[in-house]
């Protein structure tokens, strides 16, 4: 199997133009490395009918090209359910029972990274289980070795991050996203992951659970996010940050492109402009205040 990078949108609504650099970005990074570009629509948990068809027309609309066909997540069910068996049967998952509350409000463990989840259910006994599933259908959770990780990160450098029990699948059955990302990039042979910095925090117990599961580690590049006039995350309340909206402004999907180019510091106009002098180290390391395009926006 040929490396491949990817983009992998959770369709939940439109991309806005934070989730649009991301994707260029990725693209970037894959096509000046000679690998193959994947997409992965991660659609397990709050999509919205039609959110993935405007997403794929406007990752289109602005250039992104990608090969073979669109991966689904609710297609590769099978899949996450063989990982989880071979977790559970190396003696590596638990049952667990409590409610969002209880995790909350049970003391921490002594020593216990601040969020890490306290362990309650970790030794319940054969007859505790039992009769904690007449109440209350049971999450799986990873039966951690470790208690933090160390990943490197292309532009990061080295991070290390809380590794505790988490949930690999809801008490729900929905998969946790941990649990299939893993699972999809190492199975779709993507060595290279490039997404939103935010995601940072969660990568050391990514990084984690592939080597439990003999896959291999892929190379990770977090890139900085783009974020309001007031510091904080850009989201959809913050006017047109959506190529419809801004197209509706009148600010065609290229002019988009362009700015988003011009604040990595590449040259516009069609992205194999930006392929032929793209150069990570060159890349902007703080985030980037979105201008304001179009009436709403400036
Ligand atoms: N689906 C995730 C998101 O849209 C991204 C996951 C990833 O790139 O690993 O935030």
């Amino acid at each position: 199997m040929t490396s491949a990078g990817r983009f992998a949108p959770s369709p939940s609504g439109e991309l806005h133009v934070g989730n649009l650099r991301t994707a260029i970005l990725a693209w970037l990074f894959a096509r000046s490395t000679g690998r193959r570009f994947l997409m992965r629509v991660e659609d397990l948990d709050r999509a919205r009918a039609g959110a993935e068809a405007e997403q794929l027309r406007d990752l289109a609309a602005i250039g992104i090209t990608w090969d073979g066909g669109v991966v689904r997540q609710t297609d590769r069910g099978a899949h996450y359910a063989a990982a989880i068996a071979r977790l559970a049967a190396a003696d590596l998952t638990y049952e667990c029972f409590c409610t969002r509350r209880e995790i909350q409000e049970a003391p921490s463990a002594p020593h216990a990274p601040q969020g890490a989840y306290p362990g309650t259910c970790r030794n319940l006994t054969a007859a505790e289980r039992e009769a904690k599933r007449a109440a209350r259908p049971a999450a799986v959770r990873l039966r951690s070795t470790v208690t933090e990780a160390t990943v490197q990160d292309l532009l990061r450098g080295s991070y290390t991050g809380v590794v505790d029990d988490f949930v690999l699948r809801r008490n729900d059955g929905v998969i946790a996203y941990n649990l299939a990302v893993v699972v999809d990039d190492a199975e779709q042979g993507i060595d290279q992951v490039v997404r939103g910095d935010d995601l940072l925090p969660s990568t050391p117990r990514q990084a984690y659970l592939a080597l439990l599961l003999n896959m291999p580690v892929p190379e990770y590049a977090h890139v900085p996010l783009v974020l309001n006039a007031d510091g904080a995350r850009l989201a959809k309340r913050d006017g047109a940050v959506t190529l419809a909206d801004l197209t509706a402004e009148g600010v065609p999907p290229e002019d988009v492109r362009d700015v988003l180019l011009v604040s990595l510091g590449l040259p516009t106009g069609p992205l194999e402009h930006a392929l032929a002098v793209f150069d990570p180290a060159a890349l902007p390391k703080q985030p980037w205040v979105w201008p304001g395009l179009g009436g709403a926006g400036a």
